[in-house]
């Protein structure tokens, strides 16, 4: 039977593409389950789109990553260089691969200018947040992609099993 698949940032299954050189590594069974079942598929969008490791920091400046995509704010890092072109194609790379392999999940990581959810660093690179997306979870959300973020796995696993059955 043919398993719904799922992107996941390739900085919570281990590999060292944070800005910092690291990982956000996370375990869990149900993320365990699905490596298991073959149905995991991990992009960093910013690998993708050329930017090394490690890399400056980054952050929205003037809205969040909606707002990127609508021309209305951009991404800057912290020594004041502008990525939001760098960004937007990693975006697009994430997007354009989730539709030509029909995958209508993602897990993102919280808080990254890329992959966030919920909220983000507003821009200050202060540690303040606010309430936000980042770019691709934006575009993949704009593209009709149910986004979750790590802490809610088990919503994204019962979105899969939805979406098993449909494919049953
Ligand atoms: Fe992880 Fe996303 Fe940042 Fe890449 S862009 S390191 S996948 S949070």
């Amino acid at each position: 039977m043919p398993l719904a698949r799922v992107i996941v940032s390739s900085c919570l299954l281990g590999a060292e593409v944070r800005y910092h050189g690291g990982s956000a590594r996370i375990e869990s069974p149900i993320l365990r389950r699905w490596q298991e079942q073959g149905r995991v598929v991990g992009l960093c969008p910013e690998v993708a789109a050329g930017l090394g490791t490690p890399r400056s920091a980054a952050e929205s400046v003037r809205g969040d990553g909606a707002s990127v995509l609508a021309g209305a704010a951009a991404v800057i890092t912290s020594d004041g260089r502008d990525v939001t072109d760098a960004f937007l194609a990693g975006a697009e790379h994430v997007v354009a691969l989730a539709q030509e392999l029909r995958i209508r999940v993602a897990v993102l990581k919280t808080r990254s200018p890329s992959c966030a959810t919920g909220e983000i660093y507003d821009g200050s690179f202060s540690g303040r947040l606010v309430k936000g997306t980042g770019v691709t979870a934006a575009a993949l959300l704009r593209a009709g992609i149910q986004v979750f973020s790590e802490t809610q796995l088990a919503e994204a696993d019962e979105a899969l099993k939805v979406l098993d059955r449909s494919l049953a």
